[in-house]
């Protein structure tokens, strides 16, 4: 089982359950001293059996996730999933770049199409290829986290879905990835 612990490198509170990722899931957020870690920093150890190597690729890939350099980023972390390919930290890192990607395009689709369809549908997708499988690999502790990231994105999904096609009323919605 995975030994994963995530930090908070301000106030070195481990509690799990104060704590979730912010701003589309590129930093942990602190909820005891109220900051917020960049991944690279955020996760101290990966898995017994996950080599230094693809620990030190991980974080390389998060330096540039967190600079803003998702096309790099997300070749780095495709690298390490080439070496281990049940690392929820990488498959989370693709997730993050891919929906910051597809966030900046506003959505469109590749014949430019745009709209609460096109935005869903991208998102089921995005959550399908990446998301999950953090969510899979990931032990249960982090795996609740990355479902919590991802609620807001399910939850507009779901009102789609429905035909309403409001974003949730909060405001965080909107703040939590721009
Ligand atoms: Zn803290």
């Amino acid at each position: 089982m995975a030994k994963d612990r995530l930090i908070c490198k301000q106030c070195a509170n481990t509690d799990m359950n104060k704590m979730n990722f912010t701003e589309g899931g590129k930093y942990l957020y602190c909820n005891v001293c109220h900051s917020k870690t960049p991944l690279y920093d955020a996760f101290v150890v990966y898995k017994e059996d996950v080599t230094d190597r693809v620990e030190g690729i991980i974080t390389m890939a998060q330096h540039m996730m967190d600079s803003g350099d998702y096309e790099h980023a997300i070749k780095k972390f495709k690298n390490a999933l080439e070496l281990a390919q049940d690392s929820h930290a990488a498959w989370w890192g693709i997730f993050v770049c891919e929906r910051a990607f597809a966030a900046y395009y506003g959505f469109e689709d590749q014949y430019g199409n745009s709209g609460p369809i096109v935005k869903a549908n991208i998102l089921i997708d995005l959550i399908q290829q990446y998301a999950n499988p953090a969510i899979e690999y990931a032990g249960p502790d982090i795996a609740a986290l990355y479902q919590e990231a991802i609620a807001d994105d399910l939850q507009f999904i779901a009102n789609v879905a429905n035909g309403t096609t409001q974003p949730p009323k909060k405001k965080r919605f909107l703040d939590r990835f721009f």
